[in-house]
């Protein structure tokens, strides 16, 4: 059996302990801020510059997360305090922490305890707010799509990058997460296992400018720059704007012919 990763699992003890006493429509999104002061440290939002999210501030017996109250993304503010938590259960050994956006979307495969601290952070967030079995539960009888995305990433208080991660994570369909910069080209690929074989081309230019729809539809393969002989899907895409320059991010799922 493969040993759970540190950051996993402290991200699920510290859930049990929050969901102690509390009916399962109490739970989400789960209260970050609650936890942090369960666990003696103040919570304080200050407006600052637009690179600076957190940090996590240790001295003596003051321990406190203080946050850019600037920054106003749509779930930034608890994740970025669930990834403050991940440093003070995981890494006080190493003191103050001081986190920018780029470490709060340093998101992407689990690394070996210990040898990338910020994704380890973003690892134990996701855990803590989005727990596996109640994620996977969500995603039964739905489309995944990314009407269902921003449906959960409301429901977890998340972002959307942070809950697609999970989605890409957690779900039994093949899911691809591909994001498109403003002249429609190919910037980056994030697969699960079940597109493992699945050839998208990173810097492919789209033929047409994305269509934007949350619902999904089928779409032709080609459109990604992926041959049509080599796809054993039907696959199907939804798209949103992602927060600036024009991005976009598109979901692929696939169900197979
Ligand atoms: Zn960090």
């Amino acid at each position: 059996m493969t040993e759970i990763h540190p950051a996993k699992k402290a991200a699920i003890d510290l859930f049990k302990a929050f969901s102690l006493g509390r009916s399962s429509n109490e739970l989400y999104p789960v209260d970050c801020e609650f936890i942090a002061k369960n666990l003696g440290i103040e919570v304080i939002g200050e407006s600052m510059g637009d690179d600076f999210q957190a940090c996590l501030y240790l001295s003596g017996k003051v321990k406190a997360i203080i946050y850019n109250s600037a920054v106003s993304v749509a779930g930034r503010l608890n994740f970025t305090i669930g990834h403050e938590l991940g440093h003070y259960c995981l890494h006080r050994n190493l003191g103050d922490r001081q986190c920018t956006l780029d470490d709060l979307d340093n998101i992407g495969s689990t690394p070996p305890h210990g040898q990338d601290i910020e994704r380890e952070a973003n690892l134990f967030a996701a855990n803590l707010l989005m727990p596996a079995s109640d994620f996977r539960t969500q995603l039964m009888g739905s489309p995944a799509d990314l009407e269902l995305v921003t449906a959960l990433s409301s429901r977890y208080g998340t972002s959307l990058l942070a809950t697609l991660y999970r989605l890409k994570e957690l779900s039994a369909k093949p899911i691809t997460v591909i994001m498109v910069d403003k002249f429609d080209t190919i910037i980056s690929v994030w697969k699960n296992r079940g597109f493992e074989e699945l050839y998208i081309p990173k810097s492919y230019q789209l033929d047409e400018p994305l269509p934007y729809n949350r619902t999904h539809t089928v779409v032709n393969p080609e459109y990604f720059g992926i041959r049509q002989e080599n796809c054993p899907f039907v696959l199907y895409q939804s798209s949103i704007d992602y927060k600036f320059n024009g991005m976009k991010i598109v979901l692929l799922t696939g169900e197979p012919m």
